[in-house]
C-alpha cells in the first residue's frame, strides 16, 4: 500500500523507514526493506504487523549491516497470500540477488507462475508479486537482456497483465534502483545527490519537493545522481515535473 525507494549519500535504511512511516495511514499489513551494501549483498527483512514489528526484528537481527545508502521500503495490503512474514515483500529470487516490491494486482500471475515452476522455479510464497522477481532474475541473467538491469525489468513489465507499482533491486547494480508502473501511482523525487521514488509524495516530502510524476507504462532508472525515464520498449518517455507545495 505504500513503497518508497532510495539512492543517496544517507544510510538509506533510515530514510526508507521514515518513508514507510509517513505513508502509514493508509493502512496496511505487513512491512518490509531491502539496503543494498554496495559490496555486492542485499539485505532483507520482513514483518507482518505493524511497522514496529520490522523495527523490533531489525533490532533483533541488528542493524550493522544496513550501512548502505541504497534501499527501498514497503507496506502491504495483502491480495494474494494471507498477511504472513513470508509472504511480506520484498520477494527475491532463488539466487536472492533480485528483490522486488509491489503494489497492486498482476492479473496474469498464475500463468506466469506455472512457467516458472515448469522451469523448476520454487515458490517461496503465495502471492501474485513473487512471480516478477523469478522474471527479472531470468531476464537479467540470459536472452538479449542479461547483464542490462533495466532492460530486464522491461522486459518482465511487458509480460504483467494488471495493475502495478514495482520497485526493484539487484545485488550486482548497488548504484542503481529500477522503478515502473501501470494503472497505480509512481513518483520520483528529485535531491540532491539523492533520488528517491514511491508510491506518494508523502514518502520524501520532508527531504525535496522537487518531484516527477511518471505516466502510464513508464519505467525510471534512479541513481544518486538524478532518473531517466522510458517507457517499456526502452525509448526515452516524457514524464511531468512538478513541485509539492503542501504544507508538512
Ligand atoms: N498483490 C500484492 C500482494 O498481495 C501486493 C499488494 C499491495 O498492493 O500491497 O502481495
Amino acid at each position: 500500500c505504500g513503497i518508497v525507494g532510495y539512492v543517496g549519500h544517507r544510510p538509506a535504511l533510515d530514510v526508507v523507514l521514515g518513508g514507510l512511516r509517513r505513508m502509514e495511514y493508509r493502512g496496511y499489513d505487513s512491512a518490509g526493506v531491502a539496503v543494498l551494501d554496495g559490496a555486492g549483498a542485499l539485505r532483507v527483512e520482513r514483518k507482518a504487523g505493524r511497522l514496529a514489528n520490522l523495527e523490533a526484528q531489525l533490532d533483533a537481527v541488528g542493524r550493522d549491516g544496513f550501512t548502505g545508502t541504497a534501499g527501498m521500503g514497503h507496506t502491504r495490503w495483502a491480495t494474494h497470500g494471507a498477511p504472513v512474514d513470508r509472504n511480506s515483500h520484498p520477494h527475491q529470487d532463488a539466487s536472492k540477488k533480485v528483490a522486488v516490491v509491489h503494489n497492486g494486482i498482476i492479473e496474469n500471475f498464475a500463468a506466469l507462475r506455472a512457467e516458472l515452476e515448469a522451469d523448476g522455479v520454487e515458490m517461496a510464497s503465495d502471492t501474485d508479486t513473487e512471480t516478477a522477481a523469478h522474471l527479472v532474475a531470468r531476464a537479467y541473467n540470459s536472452g538479449e537482456t542479461q547483464g542490462n538491469f533495466a532492460a530486464s525489468v522491461a522486459a518482465v513489465c511487458r509480460r504483467l497483465e494488471g495493475a502495478f507499482t514495482l520497485v526493484v533491486t539487484h545485488a550486482d547494480e548497488p548504484d542503481t534502483i529500477v522503478a515502473a508502473r501501470r494503472s497505480s501511482p509512481l513518483v520520483v523525487g528529485v535531491g540532491e545527490g539523492e533520488t528517491f521514488v514511491a508510491s506518494d509524495v508523502a514518502a520524501f516530502i520532508e527531504h525535496t519537493r522537487e518531484a516527477v510524476e511518471l505516466g502510464q507504462d513508464q519505467l525510471v532508472v534512479i541513481t544518486r545522481d538524478g532518473y531517466e525515464v522510458t517507457d517499456f520498449h526502452g525509448d526515452a518517455a516524457q514524464a511531468k515535473p512538478f513541485t509539492v507545495d503542501w504544507d508538512l
